[in-house]
This record gives structure tokens, C-alpha cells and sequence, in this order.
């Protein structure tokens, strides 16, 4: 099964004004175990709508998402967000890890509130934390931490669950290019080592043409690259 099988998916904006916004034109999107797509487009093309349907984070209005071979077309909100908490981790641009608490905390809250034990918990985020290179770093707060290691941060938190489907929305964006070229680095290799599915939208080219698979929106059409 993939990983990640959309079909078919429209989605428009209304905004109150007469001529509704076509973001996404009947979009075909499937992506295997282990396989990193690159989503590359301009800004306002429609990436963060697509990976928010994909995510299970909004619906579309015509089309199928299917996330390991479930189809959670009209399902309930409750099942919706049960698959996204077990299935589907997010990372995004400016990582969001909660200033209060340390590193190996944001990895451990997420396994906690997907019903894992203390000691599961515990055992996870230091195994993660160290896969890209932070034991060191394990009881800093965010702040105290450099971007990319935030970011390193990030992507544990986002593999906190072991989900089957990572969808990362410009990972690398604030980060200065060597700082991004390590990050994306550990991402390729967490998505290759485990078997994950990854959709990765970027700016950047160059990554992207290191990716499994290029894929472009150009108005509202998903195209392959
Ligand atoms: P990208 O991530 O590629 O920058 P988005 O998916 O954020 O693009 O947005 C695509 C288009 O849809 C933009 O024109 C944006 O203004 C519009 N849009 C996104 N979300 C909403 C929303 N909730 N309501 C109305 N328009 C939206
Ligand atoms: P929580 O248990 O914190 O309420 P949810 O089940 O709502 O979590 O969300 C599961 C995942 O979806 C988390 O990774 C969360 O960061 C992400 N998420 C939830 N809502 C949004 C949103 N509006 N925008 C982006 N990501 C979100």
C-alpha cells in the first residue's frame, strides 16, 4: 500500500469575492515507504493546502485521501485525528517546540498523549535525540539551542509516534545553507533508514533534486518534474 494516496483532490477559496480561488485542481499524488517527494512551487501555489489535506488537517471538496491504505475519506473528525496522531508527524518552517519544557520533553509530550508509558517515552526520545547527533543537548530548553538543532529537534518530535507519513513544510527555509544542508541530511536519512514516506515542501532546488522525487503545483495541477 502507499504510504500516502490522494486522488483526485480540489480544493477552492471563496473569499467573498465572485470568482472563487482554485488551489488545487483534481491533484494525484501517490508516495511509497521510503520514498522523499519534493513539492515544489512559488509561494501561494497551494503547498500548504496540499499538505494540510494530506495531513488530515483539512478536507478537500472533491477527491480521496488514503494514509497506509485507510481511506479516511468522510470519516469523523475522532478517527481523523486519531490516524494523524498515530500515522502523521509535521514539521514546518519555524519549528514550534514548546519554549517550557526540554528537548527530550517535546519528543516525550507528543508519545505521552498517544498513550505510551513514562519509560517508552523516555527510551524513544533519547534513541531519537541521539539518531541525529543531540544527547548532548537532550535537557536544553528550545532557546538555548542553535536553529538546526531546533530543527533536529523538530524532526524527532515529528518521528515521536513512529508515523508513516512525514509531511514537512519548508523544514529548512529560516535555516543558512550549510545549517539546512545538515538538516536536510538527517531528514534523508531518518526517511531511508525507516521506511518512512516523506512529502517535503521546499524552495530550494538544489534539495530537491537530492529527493526520491520531484513533483511541481502549477496552477492547481500537480505535474511531475
Ligand atoms: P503556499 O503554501 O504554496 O504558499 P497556500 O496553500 O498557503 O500556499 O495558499 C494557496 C492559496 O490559497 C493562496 O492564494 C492563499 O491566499 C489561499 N488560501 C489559503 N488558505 C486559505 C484560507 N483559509 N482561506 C482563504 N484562502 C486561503
Ligand atoms: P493535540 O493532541 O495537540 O490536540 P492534534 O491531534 O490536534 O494534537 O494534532 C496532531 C498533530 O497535528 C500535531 O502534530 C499537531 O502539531 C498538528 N496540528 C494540529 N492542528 C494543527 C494546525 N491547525 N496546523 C498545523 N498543525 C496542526
Amino acid at each position: 500500500d502507499a504510504a500516502l494516496d490522494l486522488r483526485g483532490i480540489s480544493k477552492s477559496y471563496n473569499n467573498g469575492l465572485p470568482n472563487a480561488v482554485h488551489v488545487l485542481r483534481e491533484v494525484d499524488l501517490q508516495v511509497a515507504p521510503g520514498e522523499a517527494v519534493a513539492l515544489v512551487a512559488p509561494s501561494g501555489a497551494g503547498k500548504s493546502t496540499l499538505l494540510h489535506i494530506a495531513g488530515l488537517l483539512d478536507t478537500p471538496d472533491a477527491g480521496r485521501v488514503a494514509i497506509g491504505g485507510q481511506d479516511m475519506t468522510g470519516q469523523s473528525d475522532r478517527r481523523r485525528t486519531a490516524m494523524r496522531r498515530e500515522a502523521v508527524g509535521f514539521v514546518y518552517q519555524f519549528h514550534h517546540l514548546l519554549p517550557e519544557f526540554s528537548a527530550e520533553e517535546n519528543v516525550v509530550l507528543p508519545q505521552l498523549a498517544n498513550g505510551a508509558s513514562r519509560k517508552e517515552a523516555d527510551a524513544r526520545a533519547a534513541a531519537l535525540l541521539a539518531s541525529v547527533g543531540l544527547t548532548s543537548r537532550a535537557d536544553h530548553r528550545p532557546a538555548a539551542l542553535s536553529g538546526g538543532e531546533q530543527q533536529r529537534v523538530a524532526f524527532c518530535r515529528a518521528m515521536a509516534n513512529a508515523p508513516k507519513l512525514l509531511l514537512a513544510d519548508e523544514p529548512t527555509g529560516n535555516l543558512d545553507p550549510e545549517t539546512s544542508e545538515r538538516v536536510f541530511d538527517t531528514l534523508m536519512r531518518l526517511v531511508h533508514e525507516t521506511g518512512l514516506a516523506a512529502v517535503i515542501a521546499t524552495h530550494n532546488l538544489e534539495l530537491a533534486a537530492r529527493m526520491d522525487r520531484q513533483v511541481r503545483l502549477d496552477q492547481g495541477r500537480l505535474c511531475a518534474v
